[in-house]
């Protein structure tokens, strides 16, 4: 039986990770100093840095290692934010905001190192991500965009559309932002390797424990799943919002929106595609609403992701058909007839694509650093909260804490991203169809 697209075995990444990794499930009485639910890049990275420094951690991951968005993404490494450019972070949150965008501008940089230092075997590779302008009116804003990047520390500059169709392999493209630190990876294979490093560093990692409650006892958080309480003073739900069984939990799942996004990978390419296509390997996302980001993969493959407009059930038909009628038409070199693995997965938003720390409660914290683009800032917020349970210094996190405020009528909010897609999609078309405009 082939496995369906939300089996994390229907992926590229499952099919080729190097790395592996496997733990017992939890049991009995485990007491700490930091206990974490969640085994993505958010839970990994925080576990990893705080079993570093020598507090005695503990995560708890209800499948696998992976399993959640952190084993199933693109593997772009984007050191960027999502739709938001630096002077808006800073505008909306301050000093706070300074720290976040310094903190992503050099953060591609925090994760190939990182990558480097654990010796983790996870087909990095730090090519650089391109930023192109699908549209020749959007050149100015994505040029401003760029400047607002350099300023604030980014290693970005700008590609004229010669050079930019040049090194993309293709004619559809009017100039690009480049930054020179990103690039891409096999994210299964990286979720993997940090739980490796965290747990030779004294983390006790915990597979098939799915956290069941959160309460507090005295002065410690008591976390239950079927076989084990753990005991801790902070507790950090990096789940990425799931949780719905927990009240407080839930809270912070209403407070942000789901958005299922596919991947899919291509047959294994001829030589000479490879030679014309993207041929330094960057990482590509475009200006699109309607994202184009694709990259290549270690086995001569090109990953591209995609949205279902509508539902999820028609999304599994056409979403792939439309994939590689996007790839074809971008890269008329390809001549694609299918895609050899489609995989879907959950992203989380919130309502203005900037990241969250909410704290449900005093010494419980749950981060939401997804938006879809979140390698870089996931592992980096990971350290930044490790230092967090060391030293309590609260002023020193990149986000302010904030108590979960749920969307007024959430039903109708959840399907706002399939509404929207169809609309972006318009604004797309009449961007490629305007004059250039002043960003
Ligand atoms: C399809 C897709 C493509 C993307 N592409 C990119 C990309 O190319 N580049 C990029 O930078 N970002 C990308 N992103 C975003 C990126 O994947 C996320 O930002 C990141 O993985 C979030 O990590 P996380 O640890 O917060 O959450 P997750 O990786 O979702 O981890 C949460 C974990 O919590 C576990 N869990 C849930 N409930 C419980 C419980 N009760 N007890 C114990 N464990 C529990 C889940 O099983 C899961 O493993 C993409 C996202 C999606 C969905």
């Amino acid at each position: 039986m082939t496995a369906g697209p939300d089996d994390i075995a229907a992926s590229l990444w499952h099919a080729t990770a190097k790395e592996r990794f496997e733990a017992p499930a939890a049991t009995g009485d485990i007491t700490a100093d930091l206990a974490i639910i969640g085994g993505g890049f958010l839970g990994l990275s925080t576990a990893l840095h705080a079993a570093e420094a020598g507090l005695t951690t503990v995560l708890v991951e209800a499948g696998r290692i992976g399993d959640g968005a952190s084993g199933r993404n693109g593997g772009l490494v984007v050191p960027s934010l999502p739709r938001v450019g630096p002077s808006q972070a800073i505008a909306t949150l301050g000093d706070r905001g300074r720290h976040l965008v310094s903190l992503v501008a050099g953060g591609a940089r925090g994760v190939f190192d990182l990558i480097a230092k654990h010796h983790i075997a996870c087909d990095a590779f730090p090519s650089g991500w391109l930023h192109p302008a699908h549209a020749a009116s959007l050149v100015p804003k994505l040029r401003a965009r760029m400047e607002d990047w350099h300023a604030a520390g980014a290693s970005v500059t700008w590609l004229e559309a010669a050079e930019a169709r040049d090194r993309i392999g293709s004619r559809r493209f009017h100039g690009a932002m480049f930054d020179s630190t990103g690039g891409h990876l096999n994210p299964l294979a990286y979720a993997r390797g940090l739980a490796r490093a965290a747990s030779t560093a004294g983390a006790q990692i915990h597979e098939r424990s799915p956290a069941r409650s959160v309460r507090r006892d005295k002065d410690q958080w008591l976390i239950e799943t079927d076989a084990a309480t753990i005991r801790a003073p902070l507790v950090i739900q990096a789940t990425n919002a799931q949780m719905p069984d927990l009240r407080a939990g839930a809270k912070v799942r209403r407070s942000t929106v789901p958005l299922i996004v596919y991947q899919m990978a291509t047959p294994v390419l001829p030589e000479a595609v490879r030679a014309d296509l993207l041929p330094d390997r960057e990482s590509l996302s475009d200006s699109r609403n309607n994202l184009f980001a694709v990259r290549w993969t270690a086995d001569h493959r090109i990953v591209i992701g995609g949205m279902a407009p509508i539902s999820q059930a028609a999304g599994t038909m056409r979403v792939p058909r439309r994939a590689v009628q996007r790839l074809n038409a971008t890269f008329p070199q390809l001549s694609l007839d299918r895609m050899d693995y489609v995989w879907r997965a959950r992203a989380t938003l919130t309502g203005d694509f900037l990241p969250r720390l909410f704290q449900p409660a005093p010494g419980w914290l749950a981060p939401i650093a997804c938006n879809g683009r979140g390698i870089v800032l996931t592992t980096l917020l990971g350290r930044a909260l490790a230092r967090f349970a060391i030293d309590g210094d609260e002023q020193a996190l990149p986000l302010p804490m904030v108590a979960p405020k749920p969307i007024k009528a959430q039903a109708l909010a959840r399907l706002i991203p399939q509404l929207l897609l169809p609309l972006g999609m318009i604004a797309d078309r009449r961007a490629e169809s305007r004059q250039p405009e002043r960003g």
